[in-house]
């Protein structure tokens, strides 16, 4: 499946926010956001006319599909679920992309981004209630236990991956959301509740996504 491989900070730079997709730099006095906070291109600073509703929820879905870093056709597939649910389908779709391990592993502080997340998934970084799970798109549920999964050196030493010890201590800056636990010096995660729209803090205005696809 493609996936962008271009200049993250391109698409912070474009959706005039913040996106987070890039560690610690996006905390630090070298992100691209702070210094340009202007659309990327040649014409990124010249003055633009009046946005069309159909602009203004393009770009709402683009900052959400960006932020979880998702293909337009798998950010597709969450939003027909998010549909066929009962409630608010807005409301369901932000829960969704939030439960992702991917994203889960990044919200406990295992890593510092969500690509991150999903390439330390694939590569069987964590355990999911003491099995591997190499899905970046599994749902956790709640009572979900996400460890750390200790590799052995060729001496039979727990091998430690820097990135994720990293990660660990750099976690404080961001906080961990209340609907997670994390017991840091085990190295594991808890999923104490499903996420409610309350403890999604980015400014997401979900309903402008289920707009442009209900068109
Ligand atoms: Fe976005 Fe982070 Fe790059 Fe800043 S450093 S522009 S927040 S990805």
């Amino acid at each position: 499946m493609s996936r962008y491989r271009g200049s993250v900070c391109r698409l912070c730079r474009r959706e005039n926010l913040k996106l987070f997709l890039k560690g610690d730099r996006c905390y630090s006095d070298k992100c691209a956001f702070d210094r340009r906070s202007f659309p990327p291109g040649q014409h990124g600073q010249r003055r633009r006319g009046k946005i069309s509703d159909y602009g203004i929820q393009l770009r709402e879905k683009q900052k959400v599909k960006r932020m979880y870093g998702l293909s337009e056709k798998q950010f597709r597939l969450f939003f027909a679920r998010a549909d066929r649910q009962k409630g608010i389908t807005g409301t369901n779709l932000l829960v969704l992309l939030e439960r992702r391990l991917d994203n889960v592993v990044y919200r406990i502080g295992f890593v510092d981004s969500r690509n991150q997340g999903r390439h330390f998934v694939r590569h069987n970084h964590f355990l999911v209630n003491g099995r591997k799970v190499n899905i970046p798109s599994y749902q956790v549920r709640v009572g979900d236990v996400i460890e750390v999964c200790e590799k052995k050196n060729a001496d039979g030493k727990p091998k430690t991956v820097a990135a994720i010890d990293a990660a660990l201590e750099a976690v404080v800056r961001r906080g961990v959301p209340q609907w997670l636990e994390l017991e840091k010096d085990n190295k594991k995660g808890i999923v104490r509740s499903i996420p409610v729209r309350e403890d999604l803090t980015m400014p997401i205005q979900e309903q402008l996504i289920v707009e442009l696809y209900s068109k």
